[in-house]
């Protein structure tokens, strides 16, 4: 074999996804087919459950570096409306201005130093398997060649050519609607009035703000007397657009042609982007040896939320693989990745074509929509549980057992922890990425059930405030496998760890 895991895509997905497979000791082969790093702008930061994720893995402090944050979210854009978290001292989303170019630079940093290899310029054009390998075809830079390995990963973006090779349908719709950011600069010709409002020949005054046409939507932002100004152009169009062909400063101008029926010269731009929406999910996220991940597995019809699921993709897959190739995987572990995952692609997919249906309308019943939908996220409740929607804070894994510990399937919290080494919190345990048993009320009975697994599960001892549970077992992602209820008896708690022992990391 060329390698344990062929990841075919350097965007953010596959480049978390080496990461993380290489945290757990497998070799991937990373296939690019760019032969540089891209620096279309796509994402212009990071938001929800992934930034506790990157923070366990001692990451997020590093992006801190490149950029301030991650910040509570003040507001975040929901179909037209705000999720207003201002007045909250403990929002439930948090966000990262980091933008995605930056963001493939720090992963791609990350992985160099583990010693992934990544060959850019470098095609998949075909991928096939058997009982026990996949086969790659790739054109590289010196022509064809095929490597093989026991897995591959299609994090290939939207249109991913793995997918398809693979037979996974990816069944949704494509909206019409196209969004065009930029910030340009205008030439002298353009009369730029006091007050930042623009004056354009065939049209007249366009203050700054939204300006709604028969044709689609005009966006102006901009200051007084500043001749460079932010412009948003929303239209129905019946083309498909590929998200990796940037847009063009001759594109946008007539973009603004059809939307205000007026001619407006543009001389220059800093930032030019465009996306559209579509609400697509992959039917499986395996078939076979082969799997999808990111933005190969799911677009949706909002934004702001892609990374979040896409990177939590990868974190979620790479330590089930590991255990494949390690030989340690129980039955049933990696089908586990398409149960767990895309039940919260369907979450997000849930949300974000709620917005669709926010966002679109613009007659009297739309705004009524927006309006009651605005005034029930005053209330502090229902916003709570909107922001915890959107970070996809709130998925509970479905987790095998009965009488299970509420706890079992949810993000592990970042409790502070009181060691004989010191003061620490779950996060740092699991910068490693490995399993770990954490032990909060001294129960040597249980330490002793999990040493059988100490090779591959790490054993930890400390202290809690108001401790949540006697036991807990922390998968490599940070979700809790199980959990020993306080005060547990060993009678029913020791029998049930080695089941979740065996269930999750393998016979002994
Ligand atoms: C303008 C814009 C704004 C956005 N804003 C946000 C935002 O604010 N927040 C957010 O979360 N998301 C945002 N997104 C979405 C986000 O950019 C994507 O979700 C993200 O890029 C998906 O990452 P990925 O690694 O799954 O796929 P991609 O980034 O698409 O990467 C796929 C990689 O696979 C490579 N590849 C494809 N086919 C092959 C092949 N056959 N062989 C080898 N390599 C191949 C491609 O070259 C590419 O490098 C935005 C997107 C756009 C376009």
């Amino acid at each position: 074999m060329d390698a344990d895991v062929v990841v075919v895509g350097a965007g953010p997905t596959g480049l978390m996804l080496a990461i993380e497979l290489r945290l757990a000791g497998v070799r991937p082969l990373v296939l690019e087919r760019h032969p540089h790093r891209r620096d279309t702008p796509k994402a212009g930061g990071l938001g929800g459950q992934i930034l506790e994720l990157l923070r366990y893995r001692g990451l997020l402090e590093r992006f801190q570096v490149a950029c301030p944050g991650p910040v509570p979210a003040p507001r975040f854009p929901f179909g037209g409306v705000h999720l207003d978290f201002t007045h909250l001292a403990d929002p439930p989303m948090h966000a990262l201005p980091l933008p995605q170019q930056l963001l493939e630079r720090l992963l791609d940093e990350r992985a160099a130093e583990l010693g992934v290899e990544i060959r850019r310029g470098n095609e998949v054009t075909g991928v096939s398997q058997d009982d026990a390998a996949v086969t790659v075809d790739v054109r590289g830079p010196d022509g064809p060649y095929r490597v093989s390995a026991r897995h591959l990963v299609g994090c290939d973006g939207a249109r991913s050519r793995v997918r398809d090779r693979a037979g996974i349908p990816f069944p949704g719709v494509t909206y019409p609607e196209v969004n065009r950011l930029a910030q340009v600069t205008l030439p002298d010709t353009v009369t730029v009035l006091d007050n930042g409002d623009l004056d354009v020949p065939g049209f007249g005054t366009v203050h700054a703000g939204f300006t709604r046409t028969d044709r689609g939507l005009f966006g102006l932002g901009s200051s007084p007397g500043a001749r460079s100004v932010s412009l948003y152009t929303i239209e129905d169009e019946s083309v498909e657009y590929d998200d990796d062909v940037p847009m063009t400063l001759n594109e946008l101008q007539d973009s603004v042609h059809r939307v205000l029926g007026a001619h407006l010269p543009l001389a220059g731009s800093t930032r030019l982007s465009r996306f559209t929406f579509k609400a697509r999910q992959a039917e499986r996220y395996r078939a076979g040896r082969i799997m999808v991940a990111g933005d190969a597995a799911h677009l949706f019809p909002a934004t702001g939320v892609a990374l979040n699921a896409g990177l939590l993709d990868a974190v979620n897959l790479a330590w089930k693989l590991a255990a494949d190739v390690h030989g340690w995987a129980p039955p049933g572990l990696l089908d586990t990745y398409h149960a767990e995952r895309h039940l919260a692609g369907a979450r997000t997919m849930l949300h974000t074509r709620a917005q669709v249906a926010l966002r679109r309308g613009h007659d009297a019943a739309a705004e009524a929509l927006r309006e009651v939908f605005s005034e029930l996220l005053l209330d502090e409740q229902p916003l709570r549980r909107m922001g915890a929607l959107v970070a996809g804070t709130d998925i509970r894994y479905p987790m095998p057992g009965s009488g299970l510990h509420p706890l079992a399937g949810t993000f592990a919290p970042d409790l502070t922890l009181h060691t004989d080494r010191g003061v620490t919190g779950v996060a740092e345990l699991l910068h490693p990425a490995r399993p770990v048993l954490l032990d909060l009320a001294g129960r040597p009975d249980l330490r002793e059930t999990a040493r059988e697994w100490e090779r591959r599960v790490d054993v930890h001892t400390a202290k809690t405030d108001d401790r949540p549970a006697d036991v807990l077992l922390i998968r490599p992602d940070a979700h809790i496998a199980w959990a020993a209820a306080v005060d547990e008896p060993a009678e029913t708690a020791a029998p049930a760890l080695r089941e979740a022992l065996s269930g999750w990391f393998g016979t002994p």
